[in-house]
Order: structure tokens, then sequence, then C-alpha cells
């Protein structure tokens, strides 16, 4: 309410004071409402049947995710077409799974819905869950059609039929054009991953499939990203369809953490190392760009002695399928994919996505980092960038509208510190088996008569972990330096925390009689807040450079032009490019080096 409304209405005397309470109750009710409207839906608010709620509470959905509280109520009431727009991650499948479960007909058994998916992977998930939500539902039978599959078994299963087919775009048209799947009387039609269906190239099958389905239908598209193509097909193939969107649209999950490491080209893969060895309890997906780096960093991975393995197009599908198996199940702890590959899979509780590369499309990111962080769970997303990628990213943190933490790629002795306390936990959690080793215990102590307890203890950890210490022993540090990336280094603060620092000028120095200990207080007195971490502080003659906690650089530089010193008013600014030139050009000055382009002359330098 407008302050202006509030001193008119007073004016008025007694009857406005009436006036206004009302008006205030008015705004309590308002309150009121709003607090039942945001108040969480629960499954069984939803109008779903019985045999789906006890399915799902037994996978434990508690709540619906923002998503099915739209889609769900919206897919029982009306006959409409939905465009459904949702970060991944957010539960998709049920939100058109349940629905669709809820209203097939079980009577009867041909195929009454279609799902369409971009990719093998997916097509079995989706099944999956559908099969997991409709345990308790006598008579419910799906069908998942997908290729590089005996094409037999799944004519055979069609012809037994089934109430939802859910398939990839090529498999389905080739077997509409056998005449084996009818889907001239489907009610509904799911196109799952829209987007992705596209950019792999099952236009002119989409087409064909939709050709093929009746006029009258509900159709639900579903799609982490909306371009101008998803919004096209849309024009073009639903009616009138309700939008709904949950979060904005391009933004990853709240539950990512994304960090990033700059490193050389040449020491990406020793990177990867470090990472997998300081993180020895991670589950990860490691995004590579091509079939070919993908299998190069996967054979290399396992040559080195880690728990991983490749999913990439050029495996047969039995492969993959093992493959997956073998991850999905935890035997593998590090699964080195392709974007394709591994799109939409969702495979809980993964700690790290890696981004061994970055993808040229931020919205691919997005997606990768979609795989971690699911379902309320925190995860990590890692890029591993040389010099040149952090164009890139920073190109991501605007789309995605996060900010990507450096970090700084550990070193010997702290990966060997964190592997010995793995070792140590390792060995304090085993269960032992009493009864067959005690009969070796008395020869066991025989042979260690003469040792102490340390020099055992000593000895047993140094059989596991001879290995790290010569790994790392004398390991080079492989971070590039802030000078080298232009970029703001993170270190560790005063505080013991990560820090990344700003370099910053100010046009003062010892002729106006600055030292260290007065800056602090101009700092601290402009920024009136204690304990912000102040790096580096370097007094020249007439100026001065200092570091402070980027998060509050900007704060400064506006808090200081209002900070006077003997007389002289004072301008901070952060230092953009490196030492004295950079000055130089963040003032505005002497803008080159004879004329040569400064991002050449860095790149020399990087060699
Ligand atoms: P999306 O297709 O949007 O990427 P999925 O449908 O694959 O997401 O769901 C992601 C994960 O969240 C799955 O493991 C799923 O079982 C789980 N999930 C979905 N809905 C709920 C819910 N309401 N409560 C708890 N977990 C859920
Ligand atoms: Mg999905």
């Amino acid at each position: 309410m407008h302050p202006q409304f509030f001193r008119h209405r007073w004016q008025g005397g007694y009857c406005e004071v009436k006036f206004l309470s009302s008006v205030l109750l008015g705004e309590k009710v308002r309150i009121a409402l709003q607090l039942i409207k945001n108040r969480k839906m629960t499954f069984e608010e939803t109008g779903l049947k019985p045999e789906l709620l006890s399915a799902i509470s037994e996978m434990g959905f508690q709540q619906p995710t923002p998503i099915q509280e739209k889609t769900i109520p919206h897919l029982l009431e009306n006959d409409n077409d939905l465009v459904a727009l949702a970060q991944t991650g957010t539960g998709k499948t049920a939100a058109f799974g349940l629905p669709l479960l809820h209203n097939v007909d079980l009577s009867n058994s041909s195929v009454q819905a279609l799902v369409l998916c971009p990719t093998r992977e997916l097509c079995l998930q989706i099944s999956r869950d559908l099969e997991s939500f409709s345990k308790y539902m006598k008579g419910f039978t799906n069908i998942a059609v997908y290729g590089g599959a005996d094409i037999g078994k799944q004519i055979r299963e069609l012809r037994r039929g089934g109430q939802i087919v859910v398939g990839t775009p090529g498999r389905v048209h080739d077997l509409i054009r056998r005449n084996v799947l009818d889907v001239s009387a489907i009610r509904w039609l799911v196109l799952d991953e829209a987007d992705e269906m596209l950019t792999m190239g099952f236009k002119e099958e989409m087409d064909a499939i939709l050709a093929n389905t009746p006029a009258i239908k509900q159709t639900l598209l579903f799609s982490a990203t909306m371009p101008a193509e998803i919004a096209e097909m849309s024009g073009k193939y639903l009616h009138n369809p309700e939008e709904l969107s949950v979060g904005r649209r391009n933004q990853g999950s709240d539950n990512v953490e994304h960090h990033y490491y700059v490193v050389h080209a040449k020491d990406k893969y020793a990177t990867l190392k470090r990472i997998a060895d300081n993180y020895p309890n991670c589950y990860a997906i490691v995004f590579c760009r091509t079939r070919m780096e993908t299998r190069e960093v996967a054979e290399k991975f396992m040559a080195d002695g880690y728990n991983a393995d490749a999913l990439h197009g050029d495996l047969s599908q039995a492969q993959r399928d093992q493959v997956m198996a073998r991850f999905r199940s935890k035997n593998l702890q590090m699964l080195v994919a392709t974007d394709v590959a591994a799109r939409g899979l969702d495979v809980n509780e993964l700690t790290h996505v890696i981004n061994y590369s970055l993808p040229d499309d931020p919205e691919v990111y997005i997606h990768r980092s979609g795989r971690t962080g699911r379902a309320g769970k925190k995860g990590i997303s890692v890029s591993i960038l040389h010099m040149r990628e952090t164009g890139k990213m920073r190109q991501i943190e605007n789309v995605s509208n996060k900010r990507f933490q450096r970090k700084q790629v550990p070193g010997g002795e702290e990966i060997c510190e964190v592997q010995l306390m793995h070792l140590i936990d390792k060995v304090v959690a085993v269960e032992v088996d009493d009864n067959r080793i005690d009969p070796y215990l008395e020869a066991i102590k025989d042979k260690f008569e003469g040792l102490n307890s340390d020099e055992i203890l000593k000895r047993f950890v140094s059989v596991e972990f001879n290995r790290f210490l010569e790994y790392y022993r004398d390991a080079p540090d492989l971070n590039i330096k802030e000078r080298e990336t232009h970029g703001r280094e993170s270190r560790v603060g005063r505080s013991g925390d990560r820090v990344k620092f700003s370099r910053m000028f100010i046009n003062a120095g010892k002729k106006q009689n600055l030292n260290a200990s007065r800056l602090l207080g101009m700092i601290n007195d402009s920024l009136r807040k204690k304990n912000i971490e102040i790096g580096k502080i370097d007094i020249q003659r007439k100026f001065s450079f200092f570091e402070i906690d980027s998060r509050f650089e900007g704060e400064l530089v506006k808090a200081m032009s209002r900070v006077s010193l003997d007389g002289q008013s004072v301008k901070v600014d952060r230092v953009t490019g490196e030492g004295p030139a950079g000055f130089d050009r963040s003032r505005g000055r002497k803008r080159d080096f004879s004329g040569s382009n400064n991002n050449n002359f860095n790149r020399k330098r990087q060699r």
C-alpha cells in the first residue's frame, strides 16, 4: 500500500480509521488465503487412485514436486493440451506418468497412450518408473520399444497388448510402418525431452508418427528448455496448450554447487585424477564432448586403476546395458559419458557431475549439472577448464544465473591425507568374521612379535597407502595462477575459509600518509562491516593496491567514493588486468602494447 494512501486516509478522522481497519482486515484475509495457497499439496488431495497412492508412498514420495502439483490436477480434470517446462530432476516422469495411469482404461488392452522419448536408456527408465507406480494396478501393461534391441520380442509384446507404449521415435515409427503398433486410437501423446528429440534429429520420425495419431487426443509436451523449434512444434501440433513452467527457464537446480578448476589443457586428465582421489566416495558422471574423448579418458582412467567405464554411442546396446546396470547398482563409481548417452538418465544420489570439457551450449551444461542435486539432495558440478574456456563458463553463469566458485586443484599432501583418512574409515567400518579370523590369531601375533601397536598400525596403513604417497611425491601444482588467468583467485583467507579476492586500486599512497592499518580502518569504516577478508596490501608512493573478498568489491567501490583522505577524495577501482598494465587499461589510458592485441600477448605467455 502506498504511504500516500495512509496519510490521506488518516486526515479523515474516525470514519477513515474504521475504513482503514477494514482494509487491514482485508489484508489479513488475503495473507491467510495466501498461506493456504502456499501450503504444500498432498498426493491424496490430487485425487489419484488409492492403488497409485500406495505405490508412490512405498517409493518414498511424500509430497508432489511443484511440476507434479500443477500437472496432476490439470490432467485429471481437463483435456487441454499442455506444455510443461521444468528443470531436470523435478519429477516430470511422475508428473505425466501418474495421471496417465490414473486415466487408462484397464478393461481394454489396446494402446491408449504413447510416450516418445529420445534414448533407449530413458525409455527403459520411464518404463521402470511406470512399472513401479502401477505395482498395485491389476491388468495394466506397459511396453517399451526402442532401437538396437530384438524387434521380434517387441512385436510379440505389442501383439499381447498393453495400455501404454513408451518408445524412441525411430523404433516407434518402424513398428507403425510394419502395422504392428496402432496409434490411431490413442487418447494421450506424451513428448518427453522434446527438445532433445529434435536435437537428435528425430523431427521426421516424429512428424510421421504424429500423422498417424487421431486428431482428438491430449498431447503433453515436456521439456527442460524452450528453444524456438519447440515453440514451433508446440504451435503446430498442440491445440491451445496451457503452458506450465516451474522455476525460471534456463535455470538449473538450486541444490547444485558449481565449482571450477583452471589448468593447462595438458593437465586436464591429471586434474581429473586428483579430483577423483580427493573424493574417494564420489559417485559421478564424467562428461566429455566427443565419443573419442570419452573413450580415451575412460580407457586411461580404467588403466590407472579407477572404478570407471565408458558410455557412448560406439558401444553395442548390450555393452551399454551392462555398463548402466553396473553404474546403477554402484558397482561402477564413475561413468565417463557423452551428452547424448547420458541424457535424461536418472541415477539417484550422484555426488558429482564432472565436466571434463565444457559444452558449447549453456543449456547442455544445465542438463549435465541437473544429473546431480536431484530429489532434494546436494550435488556438485565440477568443471575442469583450460584458460580459454573461462569465457564459456562466464556465458553459462549468465544464462543460468548461477555463480561458479573457483577451487584449487588439490595438492599431493591434501589428497594423501584424504586418502589416509578414507582408508582408516574403511578399516574401522569393516566387518570382522571372528570365526574365520580367530584360528589364525595366535600365528599372526607370533609374526608381530617385537612390534609395538604403533608400528603395526603404520605398517598396515602403508601397505595400501604407499601407492598414493609414491604417486603424489613431488606432485606439481596444477593450478594456473591468478596473474595468468586475470581472474579472481581463491585462497584460504585469515578466517580459514576459501575466499575469492579481487585486486583493487586506490589513488592514494605514502604521499598521502596512507599505510596498511589506515587503509584497513578506511575500508572497515566505509563498509560498516567487520571481518571482511582483506588480502595483500601494497602501498606505493602515490597509489596503492589491495585485495578484498570479491563479494564486497562493488559495495566497496561505491562506499569509498564518499571517503576523503587529507582533503582529497578517494577513488577505488578493481584492477582488471595484471600489474600496472592492467591498472593503466582500467583507467583508460595506455591501451595496448605497441598496437598488439593484449589477448595474443597473454596467450603467448601461457605456452
Ligand atoms: P525429470 O524427468 O524431471 O528429470 P524424474 O522424473 O526422472 O525427473 O525424477 C527425478 C527423481 O525424483 C526420480 O528418482 C524420482 O523417483 C524422484 N521423484 C519424483 N517425484 C518425487 C516426489 N514427489 N517425491 C520424491 N521423489 C520424487
Ligand atoms: Mg525425465
